[in-house]
């Protein structure tokens, strides 16, 4: 029996990394899949590596873009059970060298674009929906030059919480999902230098308890858990899939 037979599934920054390996595991749990994305090429690249998803460009910087989600949501499918605020941009730049554009970016997409995602696609969202945000272990872990990520991060996990109480009533969870570093091509727009990164990179599996980086497909499958009726019992949780990082 697949797991996520009948349900429609939005996954925004669905078009690369975590967000198209989840989309690919919804569908291949029976979900019906509309994938949002900034970049139309990088849209329609993804939609034709899922057999029968639907693509959406929209920023989900733009306030405005999350109407066109819901309408197109209502228009095709009539509603969604499963809600992934997936996108968002990591730059790496200690805090005295943090430009006014910088900070508001990193806010625009992965804090304000979580929040009005979440309060437009609500009504369009069916009783046992699961609202699923990605948080990044950063907020928890401190780690130099990602205080503007981390916080903008941290934000949305005390969104969370308090979604998971003002929609307990419409039977509609919501939880967060904490990944470590993963290989996916946010590895390159750190904003670092070649080197700079590779060494960052080389320090993150040197520290982790796991001794690699995560693989998308490891962050989709806790996606897929939390978008399921497998975990119908848990909502405002963060699960951190970070091959234990936050303990080093
Ligand atoms: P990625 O760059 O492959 O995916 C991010 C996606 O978000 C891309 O498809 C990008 O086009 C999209 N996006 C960015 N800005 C957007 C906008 N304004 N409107 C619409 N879409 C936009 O990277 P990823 O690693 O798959 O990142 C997915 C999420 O995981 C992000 O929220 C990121 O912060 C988080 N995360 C990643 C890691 C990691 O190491 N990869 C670690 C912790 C958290």
């Amino acid at each position: 029996m697949e797991r996520l037979s009948n349900k429609v599934a939005v996954v925004t920054g669905g078009s690369s990394g975590i967000g198209l390996a989840a989309a690919k595991a919804f569908a291949a749990e029976g979900a019906a899949v509309l994938l949002v994305g900034r970049r139309a090429e990088a849209v329609d690249a993804a939609v034709r590596t899922i057999p029968g998803a639907h693509g959406l460009v929209a920023d989900v910087a733009d306030v405005d873009a999350h109407d066109r989600v819901r309408d197109v949501v209502r228009e095709k499918f009539g509603g969604a059970d499963i809600y992934f605020a997936n996108a968002g941009v990591i730059r790496i730049t200690p805090s005295d060298q943090v430009a006014a554009e910088e900070y508001d970016q990193q806010f625009a997409i992965n804090t304000r674009g979580v929040f009005f995602g979440v309060q437009k696609i609500v009504p369009v969202l069916r009783p046992g929906a699961s609202i699923i945000l990605t948080s990044s272990i950063a907020s928890q872990k401190t780690v130099v030059g990602h205080a503007v990520y981390a916080g903008a991060k941290a934000a949305i996990e005390a969104f969370a919480r308090v979604w998971a109480i003002e929609l307990k009533d419409r039977g509609i969870r919501v939880n967060v999902l904490s990944p470590g570093p993963v290989e996916t091509p946010i590895l390159s727009k750190l904003g670092l230098s070649p080197e700079s990164a590779s060494a960052l990179e080389a320090e993150m599996v040197r520290i982790s308890p796991l001794g690699r980086l995560g693989r998308a497909v490891e962050l989709a499958d806790a996606a897929l858990f939390l978008a399921s009726d497998a975990s119908s019992f848990i909502t405002g949780v963060n699960l951190p899939v970070d091959g234990g990082i936050r303990l080093a």
